[in-house]
């Protein structure tokens, strides 16, 4: 099988980066030969994978360094020897936030970073919806595979979906298809069957659930994922599960996003919202 390019999206502080870093070092375990290319403004998408070394954003190495740049000088391998790239982005309100993922996929095409060893390149993108600079990896045909990051929160489901419906806008013209919903679970009553209800309705499945454990938290404070801080650990098992359920994956899919009047009646269903037709109105 040649490279394979995922991007995983999800509403900030869900806990994209986190299960990015954990899973591609599940993979790397495995063998497999990986570029994890952050796309988040906040450029913290590899720090885990780094641990100690720090590593400068594009932009910030473009705005130094001028045309003379590198691959050195933007790309850094951590973890297993996973390559570690981060976007960056401009400063708050400055300028279109995507515009560093633009720049940064263009500067590490030109400095020969798509090596024919890879097995997988990740963006890590934030966004609740799929508009702009965070489109990049999918509009430019990069990203084939893509997989959400949602919790039973209902702005997460929110998200979720709006992320669906960019999807299938450019699944219409691309390749480009969803591969899955990773629950990142919030203890939500119910949650893995909400989930498993929420991913059928988008025309998907519900690759995996992963568990809330303090030992991310833990791991996160000595800069390092689950895996490398404590391979034993039940978490570390979550994210090789999930690794491996990316790597065996063959269900691709146009995802057929929700209205908001179905998306509610499935939050009513699961206790998330409430009815409006209950008694307590005037
Ligand atoms: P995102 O990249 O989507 O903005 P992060 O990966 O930075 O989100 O996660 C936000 C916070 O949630 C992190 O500080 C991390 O420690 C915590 N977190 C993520 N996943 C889990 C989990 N499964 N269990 C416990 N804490 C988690
Ligand atoms: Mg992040």
């Amino acid at each position: 099988m040649g490279l394979r390019q995922v991007a995983i999206y999800g509403k900030g502080g869900i806990g994209k980066s986190t299960t990015t870093q954990n899973l591609t070092a599940g993979l790397a375990e495995a063998g497999k030969k990986i570029m994890v290319v952050g796309c988040d403004p906040k450029a913290d998408s590899t720090r885990l994978l780094l641990g100690k070394l720090s590593q400068k954003t594009v932009l910030d190495t473009l705005r130094e360094t001028g045309e003379e740049v590198e691959l050195d000088n933007i790309l850094r391998e951590g973890f297993l020897g996973i390559k570690c790239v981060e976007s960056g982005g401009p400063e708050p309100g400055v300028g279109c936030a995507g515009r560093g993922i633009i720049t940064s996929i263009g500067l590490l095409e030109q400095l020969g970073a798509y090596t024919d060893d890879l097995d997988y390149v990740f963006y890590d993108v934030l966004g609740d919806v799929v508009c702009g600079g965070f489109a990049m990896p999918i509009r430019e045909g990069k990203a084939k595979e893509i997989y959400i990051v949602a919790s039973g929160e209902m702005m997460a489901l929110y998200a979720a979906n709006n992320i669906s419906k960019g999807i299938a806008k450019y699944a219409k013209t691309s390749s480009v298809r969803l591969g899955g919903i990773i629950c990142n679970s919030r203890n939500v009553d119910r949650e893995i069957d909400l989930l498993r209800a929420f991913s059928k309705e988008l025309n998907t499945q519900l690759i995996h659930f992963i568990p809330r454990d303090n030992v991310v938290q833990r791991a996160e404070i000595n800069r390092k994922t689950v895996i490398e801080y404590n391979p034993k650990a039940n978490q570390a098992k979550e994210y090789r599960q999930l690794a491996k359920a990316i790597d065996e994956n063959e269900k691709f899919t146009i995802p057929t996003p929700m209205t908001q009047e179905r998306l509610e009646e499935i939050l009513i269903e699961y206790g998330l919202i409430e009815s409006i037709e209950g008694d307590y109105r005037i």
